[in-house]
């Protein structure tokens, strides 16, 4: 089963679930495409981030 939410997501390099919400930012649009919300989260144990894309 696949559950893709946002709220237990665990860290690919250290599998630590606990990250720090780490900005929000406005994502230009290329043409063709929508704006797009970017925000950013970090691990603390490791420091890993990553990026999730939200359509506005
Ligand atoms: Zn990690």
């Amino acid at each position: 089963m696949d559950q893709n939410t946002t709220a237990s997501r665990s860290c690919p390099v250290c599998g630590s679930t606990d990250y720090v919400f780490g900005g929000r930012k406005r994502v230009e649009p290329e043409p063709g495409q929508e704006a797009a919300l970017e925000t950013r989260y970090a691990y603390r144990a490791c420091g890993h981030e990553w990026r999730v894309r939200w359509p506005k």
